[in-house]
């Protein structure tokens, strides 16, 4: 099973979440990663296997930010490697998900017609796009209710 984190702080919240994670492990998975929001950038950074993996990258002990989400992923829908593995994310929002769209190859079918670009195999993915479509109409909110 998944295992999601999520921290908005008043300090940088990378090491946290990687500390956060590791207490997840236990739940199994074949992948983790790590987004957070700086200077109006989501920044994400991703790792097939263990979250040791993750930490061990230079990048995540640079990277800042006080917003941020994490992942441990249980794959269902593509293959367990650093691409697939979460967060996925556009310009403008990130996303982590635990379970199965049932729904995905539809919404793919449509959001590709929109001209959205896919990067990864997962079911996930369709709610990163399905959102950033819909903020160009909605505000946030309304654009995670839609669909
Ligand atoms: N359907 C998601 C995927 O394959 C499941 C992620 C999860 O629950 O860990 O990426």
């Amino acid at each position: 099973m998944c295992g999601i984190i999520g921290i908005n702080s008043s300090k940088p919240v990378s090491a946290t979440i990687i500390n956060s994670l590791k207490k997840l492990e236990y739940r199994g998975y074949d992948s983790a990663g790590i987004a957070t929001l700086y200077d109006g950038s989501i920044n994400e950074i991703k790792s097939e296997g263990r979250v040791d993996n993750l930490e061990k990258s230079s990048l995540v002990k640079n990277m800042e930010g006080t917003v941020g989400i994490g992942h441990v992923r249980w794959a269902t829908h593509g293959l367990p490697n650093s691409i697939n593995a979460h967060p996925h994310s556009s310009q403008n929002v990130s996303v982590v998900h635990n379970g199965i769209i049932e729904n995905s190859t539809l919404l793919k079918k449509f959001l590709v017609g929109k001209g959205h670009k896919f990067k990864s195999q997962t079911d996930t993915e369709v709610i990163v796009h399905l959102i950033t479509e819909n903020l160009k109409t909605e505000n946030i909110v309304e654009s995670i209710k839609k669909h």
